[in-house]
């Protein structure tokens, strides 16, 4: 028979009759590889560990040790969640299945109506019931015309099956379950024991919205309890932290792709949240020189023309509204622009450099639906923006001042992982970009000598500047472990060109100012499903929706004295609710725990009596009567130092 020869990892090599088997040359090697080993790998094509080998190249045993060895896991778990179903429920049709880096999912299609998150206990349990029976999975070649015949009344099988170019397919059985392709499976189901089904959801087969909506079932596995366990843990942390979770919760915004995918509506708990953030950064700015002002989301799509957004930037703008008479309008998809205009609409002098314009512009962004995600990537958005002309030998000072400044208002949000990065030109590329050598080295000089002044720990991005000028990024991590830009200060050399943007200098002569993009806490809705998440919906007093809640003991006894705390509170500006429900006083303040109030009061006799009220923080256990004036006093101290609780 003919030989073929396999090459190790190490680049040793043996030979082995063409036929052999994944397990063949595990036992070759030595018996305990061969307990270990769940698959191979030739020439980066996993096989399972009975799949006869007929090519010669690179061989690799995989065990449970390797990433690879997961995904053969994952993809039994898969195949014994379709034999598990097809058990359960003999009217489901199977769409595509897959194992990642996360776990798995199989797509399922039930006449009698789609599968639901409720039912995956009983899915789980009938799947321990298939992997305990130890039954062997089957597997061999089969014609894919007798394939085609037996899957006849399945419509996606037979269109994976026609999508397959060879005439012989490789199938996997176990009972009357079978599902055919090159992932490779497990030998035995024993290893399967730590497993979960995790949640289900639509998904359209193939991914393309004009086809049926089939319902994903989600899952994962592993090879030990302990990473299961720990896999588990990781993904209750991320949804506790999920600002969609928390926003439906805490009942802070809503997205319904009914009315308007991406577009959110903020509810009363987001609107206040939001207004306080909003006149919190207006304050701000106007304290370090910002002039705000309010420009119009639509205009002349010229605009967008001369700003070169609807060359560069038109897949993610909407398409222009047709006025019918010639005039076509534009919402805008960022707002510098419109700070031009303002900038323009006076003749300007050196004196008054640098102008700071600022606004909480509202921008529309066409961002594909796929990537939409709650608050964190929308289609409106508000932009906490602003647009500093300056000349060119300020750019020093006034890029100083602006970190300063960001640096103030992450420390008031408690805001503490973030990292810097100063985005210069590529040296190696350089026509690629504005071209102006001597600004270009003097402007990345002054930024990086702003950063080294203010003993920043920032790294440098050769390369990663826009082309219309270098920049700064603060990068925050989300709770899914992403990275995401908060802040970003930018210079650009091209727009004041476009816009032919002047000052009048000191010797009387025309000049070209700069200008410096700014965002300090990004957009309202990423910034706010940032906060969302890292302070897992307990905002701090200050921002908090509701500051205080008021619970009297007894509704008949103590409600007045409850109001008049309500009185006194809200006349000093707190935001505080009374709980008059007909309730239970420890399912009042349960609630109150659950909405995350910063402070519940507790009113009866006692308290009544010595005019106090019984005061208890979010996530403490003790309450402690405090007289009402030192409480007020002590939680108005909270609001204006951003303290924590
Ligand atoms: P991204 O790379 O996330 O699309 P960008 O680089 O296009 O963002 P900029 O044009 O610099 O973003 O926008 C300024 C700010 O707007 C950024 O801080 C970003 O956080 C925020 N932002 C951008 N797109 C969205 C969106 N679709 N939804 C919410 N916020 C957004
Ligand atoms: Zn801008």
């Amino acid at each position: 028979m003919a030989e073929i020869t396999l090459t190790f990892p190490d680049q040793s090599q043996r030979q082995y009759e063409a036929g052999s088997t994944t397990l063949d040359v595990a036992k070759s090697i030595a018996s305990s590889l061969a307990k270990k080993a769940v698959a191979g790998e030739v020439n980066g094509t996993i096989v399972d560990l009975e799949q006869p080998l007929k090519q010669a190249g690179q061989f690799r045993i995989l065990t449970s040790d390797d990433p690879e060895g997961l995904q053969v896991l994952r993809h039994t778990a898969a195949f014994v969640l379709g034999a598990a179903l097809k058990q359960l429920h003999g009217d489901v049709h199977f769409g595509e299945h897959q194992s990642n880096e996360d776990g798995f999912y199989l797509d399922t299609d039930r006449a009698a109506g789609q599968v639901a998150i409720n039912e995956l206990p009983a899915i789980k349990k009938a799947m321990q019931k298939v992997i305990s029976a130890n039954q062997p999975i089957e597997r061999k070649l089969v014609d894919k015309a007798e394939l085609l015949a037996e899957f006849k009344d399945d419509p996606y099988q037979t269109s994976l099956l026609n999508a397959i170019d060879a005439v012989q397919i490789n199938v996997y059985r176990l009972g009357d379950y079978l599902s055919f392709g090159d992932h490779a499976l497990l030998k035995s189901l024993a290893p399967l024991k730590h497993f979960e089904l995790l949640s289900v959801a639509g998904a359209y087969w193939q991914g393309k919205s004009s086809n049926p909506m089939l319902q994903r079932i989600y899952g994962t596995a592993f090879f030990k309890a302990a990473d299961l366990d720990g896999d588990l843990k990781r993904r209750a942390e991320i949804k506790e932290r999920d600002h969609r979770t928390i926003g439906r919760d805490l009942d802070i915004f809503f997205v319904d792709p009914e009315v308007g995918a991406g577009l959110p509506y903020w509810m009363p708990n987001g609107a206040t949240i939001r207004r306080v953030i909003e006149r919190y950064i207006i304050d701000k700015e106007v304290a370090n020189g910002y002039e705000h002002v309010y420009t119009p989301v639509l205009a002349n799509l010229n605009l967008y023309k001369t700003s070169g957004h609807w060359d560069h930037y038109r897949e993610d703008m909407f398409p222009p509204m047709d006025m019918g008479d010639g005039e076509f309008l534009e919402l805008r998809p960022m707002n510098c622009p419109s700070h031009i205009q303002i900038y323009n609409h006076h003749n300007r002098s050196y004196r008054e450099l640098p102008i700071r314009i600022a606004e909480l512009g509202m921008m529309h962004r066409y961002e594909k639906s796929g990537a939409l995600s709650g608050l964190q990537r929308v289609r409106e958005m508000t932009l906490n923006d602003g647009h500093t002309f300056l000349a060119q030998d300020q750019i020093k000072d006034e890029f100083k001042s602006v970190l300063k400044m960001m640096m103030e208002v992450y420390d008031d949000f408690n805001i503490t992982d973030y990292t810097f990065r100063l985005s210069y030109r590529d040296p190696a590329n350089t026509e690629k970009y504005f071209d102006d050598d001597a600004m270009w080295n003097s402007a990345q000089a002054m930024l990086k000598g702003a950063c080294d002044e203010l003993g920043l720990d920032y790294y440098e991005a050769e390369g990663e500047a826009a082309f219309y000028g270098p920049k700064l990024d603060v990068q925050t991590k989300t709770a899914l472990g992403g990275e995401e830009t908060m802040s970003t200060i930018q210079l650009d050399f091209m727009l004041p060109e476009k816009f032919d943007l002047k000052y009048t200098g000191a010797d009387g002569q025309e000049h070209r100012p700069v200008m410096m993009h700014r965002g300090i806490v990004g957009t309202m809705e990423r910034f706010i499903a940032y906060l969302m998440e890292i302070y897992k919906g307990a905002f701090p007093t200050w921002l908090a929706p509701t500051q205080v809640e008021v619970i009297p003991v007894n509704l008949d006894l103590h409600t007045d004295y409850a109001k008049d705390i309500q009185k006194q509170l809200a006349a000093a500006g707190v935001r505080v609710k009374l709980d008059l429900r007909n309730e239970k006083m420890g399912y009042k303040i349960r609630e109150a725990q659950t909405q995350k109030i910063p402070y519940t009061l507790v009113v009866g006799d006692e308290e009544l009596k010595a005019q106090t009220v019984s005061v208890r923080r979010y996530g403490e256990k003790d309450a402690a009567d405090e007289p009402i004036k030192i409480f007020r006093d002590s939680i108005l101290d909270d609001i204006h130092n951003y303290s924590r609780t």
